[in-house]
């Protein structure tokens, strides 16, 4: 058989596996969509098309691929871990958020849900502590074309005053508090979504509306998250 032919059909042999491939795991987020997320009522259309439409295999670890679209959190290195597709879904759609909106994530993780908003809303600035996931899940975004996601590495205690005000924050490690810092940089009418430890040892994940004259804060569902830790 003539080299040229020979090649051609390489080629083609393997961009039909490659379209096969990304087809399966569309089917797979397909149905963790109809599943996970709208059996149990999140119906915000910019959080469904995000979820559907973000490739979460390509933000877990190599040997947990086959796993990526199971209904549960799933190690990512360094002790941390990427949320359960349910959670990322609910914490999104609690945001409200519009297509205009810049958003703060402390806990950029895997990038994973920081490429879920970066789906819906206008730009998005995240911040990690462990220095080796800030740089590999800037270097993962980048790769995938998420050109208005943002990743630096440092505290996320003290925000990102450079780039605030921001129309909502998401925090995606359990905390004591509400940081007064990322208080302040929240817009009037701003929310936030944040994992609360109480005196019980228990996790609630909290909303925080930012009115004119004072703080709202509601208590959502109990979740598990890992630690907020700090530099110092
Ligand atoms: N949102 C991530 C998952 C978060 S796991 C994803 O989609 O994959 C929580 C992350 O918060 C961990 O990576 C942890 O290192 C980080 N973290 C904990 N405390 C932090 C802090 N003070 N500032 C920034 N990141 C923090």
């Amino acid at each position: 058989m003539n080299v040229k032919l020979l090649f051609l059909l390489t080629f083609l042999l393997l961009g039909f596996n490659f379209l096969e491939a990304q087809d399966q795991y569309f089917k797979k987020r397909k149905e963790m969509v109809n599943t996970q997320l709208q059996d149990r009522g999140i119906r915000n259309p910019a959080t469904l098309y995000a979820m559907l439409n973000v490739p979460r295999h390509q933000f877990v670890p190599q040997e947990l691929v086959e796993h990526a679209y199971s209904d549960g959190p799933l190690p990512i290195g360094y002790g941390q871990t990427i949320s359960q597709p349910y959670i990322v879904a609910f914490m999104t759609e609690t945001l409200n958020l519009r297509s205009s909106d810049r958003v703060l994530e402390i806990g950029t993780g895997s990038g994973y849900q920081a490429a879920v908003l970066g789906k819906i809303v206008d730009s998005v600035y995240s911040i990690e502590i462990v220095e080796e996931l800030a740089l590999a899940s800037k270097n993962r975004l980048e790769k995938l074309g998420f050109d208005n996601v943002m990743v630096k590495w440092g505290d996320g205690y003290h925000g990102w005053p450079q780039k605030a005000p921001f129309d909502a924050i998401m925090v995606t490690a359990g905390a004591d508090s509400v940081p007064q810092p990322l208080l302040d940089q929240l817009k009037i009418g701003g929310r936030m979504i944040i994992p609360v430890r109480t005196k019980e040892h228990i996790t609630q994940l909290v909303k925080v509306t930012k009115k004119k004259d004072k703080i709202v804060t509601r208590k959502l569902i109990p979740v598990r998250f890992v630690p907020f830790t700090r530099n110092n």
